[in-house]
Parts: structure tokens; C-alpha cells; sequence
């Protein structure tokens, strides 16, 4: 149950917007986007907000080494504000062609220094922060089981296993920064009470997540890289300010995993969904894959899985368009709640499990492929429902022609005029292309050369 009636409060940790997303990253808001499809679908209102970092943040999480948004202005010869605008509009835009809905509220981390000023402000009243000569700091011996709180690993055992460089402006080494004050040459700084200077990360998401969404709020999202340090900081923080709990369901997506070899070595197992196009993939077929995983097992992402999802969501189109064609556009929701739709349903609730939610629509799909037009009609219905929270844009797959590319079509073109030719070597080498370029597969009939869509093999 929310905590306010009808209506869900939900925090996901936005990127740090100093290079393109990659699909990890991506994958974790297709989560989001689910968990707040989810709801809605049930009926409930989703204030959805998400940050974007544009200032600072370092590069190990740590409290030491380069801001990432100077390494990527430097990187680019820019303004940090400009790299922050083009990677922000460029993520946005990835999100989009994942039918990932647009939070209703995107708040960048610089507009927003005056609320983190005031929440560090608090921390000092209150005996939880201290100013140090290099900046502000949380004093954790404040805040009994802090980094305890999401996840069994010890602080000590973190400790143990990272290289901590010893700040002797620390007073326990696990105190972390509020606000850090301005070395020469950066770029981005502020006027505070303490000086110039510049916010830590983590006080960035508490600031941001209270002021749109109360003291406490249902649900925060996140990768599970952000478990510990960012996490916990952030509830010490909002909790030691407050006194109040911060937020009642946390929500971590497992990482992605790359284990395709040659994927794995181009770019280091780094991504974009570009990349992914590039390949010849929709990039609703990464959608699809990312719902086939349930999001506490983490996604594997492969050529095969890839391969797989595509081939799955054009059969999906093919069968939603046949049958929309059978029943003349006629959708008809059936009486009372159907068996599939309560099975698609009992999925969602049982803790977003699209797996088993996907399955359902498989049952569905089967339906529509029936010569019945009655029950091709329910299924339609059942399946265009499902997509409030599968967002594959399925409605659209009814209508749109399933047609050849400009170069899918030159390439088919080519091999037809070589076949009619009789030059039967080269026809056939244009058929491997077509197929290995597109996965088109292409049949000769005596009703003259057909194609169809089967899925590239080994992008
Ligand atoms: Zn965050």
C-alpha cells in the first residue's frame, strides 16, 4: 500500500550524465519504467521523479580522484554544462526508444545546490556534519548501522576490501563527503556557508528525492551498484536530518551481464543502444529481452538472447497482425476478467515478474493465432492491455506494414535481377547477405520469391 492513497511516490537514481548511457544503465530504467506501469495499470498515480547528475561525482565513488563531469569536459574540450545537455538529451532520447515514459519530474543535480546547502545545513545543527578544512563531511559514528541497512556485507569488510587513501581531515575514514571544497581549476563551484565549492553525490539524491516527494516516499530505485556507497549514504543523511524513515521499498536492478565474446571485447562490454541498432536490432527486442529477465536475476545479454528477442517480437507483430487483419480491426474485451489476463495480472503482483507476465502473453498470442475471429477479438484486447505495462507497441504492430528497408529492398532487388539473370552463384550469395545482414530469409516459389523476417545469426 502506498503512502498516500491512490498514489505512488517513486525516486530513481538518475545517470551521471558525462558520456552515452550504456545498455546496463538502460536496462535498469526499462525496470523502472515497469514498476511504474505497474502501477498504473492497477490504477494508481505515479509521481515519478529522477535525477540527472551534471555536477561532480568521482570516479570510484569514492571521496578521492577526478569529478566524472570534469573528465568528460576536459575529454571533449566543453563546458561541463554543455557535455551534461547533449548526454542528457541523447539518454532521454535512448529512454524513448525503449517506451520508457518520461518521469514526471527530471531534476539536474546544479539546479538544486540551494536544497543540498540546506540539508547540509541541517546536518551540521544536528550534530551529524562537521566542516573539515577540505570540505563538509557526515560523521557516520552518528548514525548507528550506517551502511548496514540494505545489504549484510559490514562496513569493516568494505573497508578491508577497498583502497582507502587516508584523509587525515576525516574523522572516522568512513565519513564521507557533504560538500567538498573547491580545488584550483574547477569548473563547477558554488558560494556556500563553508566556501566554494561543490556537493557531493550522494547528498544530491536525498535533497532532490525529499523535496519533490516528501521526507518519506515509497519506492527508490537504483542498480545495485549504488547499494553501498550511495545508498546507504543517502539514508543516513535523509534519516539522521529528518528522524524520520526515508523510503519504504528499495528497488535494485542485478547488473547486465556481457558474456558474447565479441561483444565483449569491442569497447570493453560497453554498449549503447546505438550499438545495439547498429547490429540490426529494434531496439524493442532489447525491451523484450530485458522483460525475459526478471530484475533480481540480472540480464545476459548475448548475440543468442538478442537474436532470440528479435525473432520473438516480429513473430508477435506477425500473429497480432494477421489476426487484426482476420478481424477487420475488431478488438472486443471479453467478458469478465479471462483466465490469461488474471495470469498476466497475478505476474505484475507477484514482485513485477515479467517472465512469468510474458508467458501469459504467449497464451494470448496462441489465442490470436486461432481461426476463431471471436476469440482473435479477446486476445487482441487481452494482448493490447498487456502492453499498458509491456510497452512493445504492440497496437501499432497491428497496422504497420511489415515492409523492406531502403537497403533491404536494394539488396532484394539486386538478387532478384541476378536470379532472373540466371547467374545463380551470385543470386545465391546476395541470399546469405540478405539473410546475414538482415535476417531476411528469401524462398523462390513458383509464385514468384518470397521473404521473411527470421532474425540475424551471429551479429
Ligand atoms: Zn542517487
Amino acid at each position: 500500500m502506498p503512502l498516500r492513497a491512490g498514489e505512488v511516490g517513486m525516486y530513481n537514481c538518475g545517470p551521471t550524465v558525462y558520456d552515452r548511457q550504456h545498455i546496463g544503465n538502460l536496462y535498469s530504467y526499462v525496470v523502472a519504467d515497469v514498476v511504474r506501469r505497474t502501477f498504473e495499470y492497477f490504477g494508481y498515480r505515479v509521481k515519478q521523479v529522477m535525477n540527472i547528475t551534471d555536477v561532480g561525482h568521482i570516479v570510484d565513488d569514492a571521496d578521492e580522484g577526478e569529478d566524472k563531469m570534469a573528465l568528460g569536459a576536459r575529454r571533449a574540450g566543453k563546458d561541463p554544462l554543455q557535455i551534461a545537455d547533449e548526454y542528457t538529451r541523447l539518454f532521454m532520447e535512448d529512454r524513448r526508444k525503449l517506451n520508457v515514459q518520461d518521469p514526471g519530474v527530471v531534476a539536474k543535480a546544479t539546479d538544486h545546490i540551494a536544497e543540498m546547502i540546506a540539508l547540509i545545513q541541517r546536518l551540521i545543527e544536528k550534530g551529524n556534519a562537521y566542516v573539515a578544512p577540505d570540505g563538509v563531511y557526515f560523521d557516520v559514528t552518528t548514525f548507528p548501522g550506517y551502511g548496514t541497512r540494505l545489504n549484510a556485507e559490514s562496513p569493516e569488510q568494505r573497508v578491508a576490501g577497498a583502497r582507502v587513501e587516508v584523509n587525515p581531515h576525516k574523522r572516522h575514514p568512513s565519513d564521507f563527503a557533504l560538500w567538498r571544497a573547491a580545488k584550483p581549476g574547477d569548473l563547477q563551484q558554488w558560494d556556500s556557508p563553508w566556501g566554494r565549492g561543490n556537493p557531493g553525490w550522494h547528498i544530491e539524491c536525498s535533497a532532490m528525492s525529499m523535496k519533490y516527494l516528501g521526507e518519506t516516499f515509497d519506492i527508490h530505485t537504483g542498480g545495485e551498484d549504488h547499494l553501498f556507497p550511495h545508498h546507504e549514504c543517502e539514508i543516513a543523511q535523509s534519516e539522521a536530518a529528518t528522524g524520520k524513515p526515508f523510503v519504504r521499498y528499495w528497488l535494485h536492478v542485478r547488473f547486465l551481464r556481457v558474456d558474447n565474446e565479441r561483444m565483449a571485447k569491442s569497447k570493453g562490454g560497453f554498449f549503447t543502444l546505438d550499438d545495439i541498432s547498429g547490429w540490426g536490432y529494434d531496439p524493442l527486442a532489447f525491451r523484450l529481452l530485458a522483460l525475459g529477465a526478471g530484475y533480481r536475476n540480472g540480464l545476459d545479454f548475448t548475440t543468442k538472447g538478442m537474436d532470440a528477442a528479435q525473432s520473438r517480437l516480429e513473430r508477435w507483430r506477425r500473429t497480432i497482425r494477421t489476426a487484426h487483419a482476420a478481424t477487420k480491426g475488431r478488438v472486443a474485451e471479453p467478458e469478465g476478467e479471462h483466465a490469461i489476463t488474471r495470469e498476466f495480472r497475478d505476474a505484475l503482483l507477484d514482485d513485477f515478474n515479467t517472465p512469468k507476465a510474458l508467458a501469459a502473453a504467449e497464451k494470448a498470442l496462441n489465442l490470436a493465432a486461432t481461426v476463431d475471429t471471436d476469440e482473435q477479438e479477446h486476445a487482441l484486447w487481452m494482448l493490447f492491455d498487456m502492453d499498458e505495462v509491456l510497452a512493445l507497441s504492440l497496437k501499432e504492430s497491428a497496422t504497420t506494414n511489415d515492409e523492406l528497408s531502403a537497403d533491404e529492398r536494394a539488396l532484394f532487388d539486386r538478387r532478384e535481377a541476378a536470379r532472373k539473370a540466371g547467374d545463380y552463384a551470385k543470386s545465391d550469395e546476395l541470399r546469405k547477405e540478405l539473410l546475414e545482414r538482415f535476417g531476411i530469409q528469401v524462398k523462390d516459389t513458383k509464385d514468384g520469391t518470397r521473404w521473411e523476417r527470421v532474425g540475424r545469426k551471429g551479429a
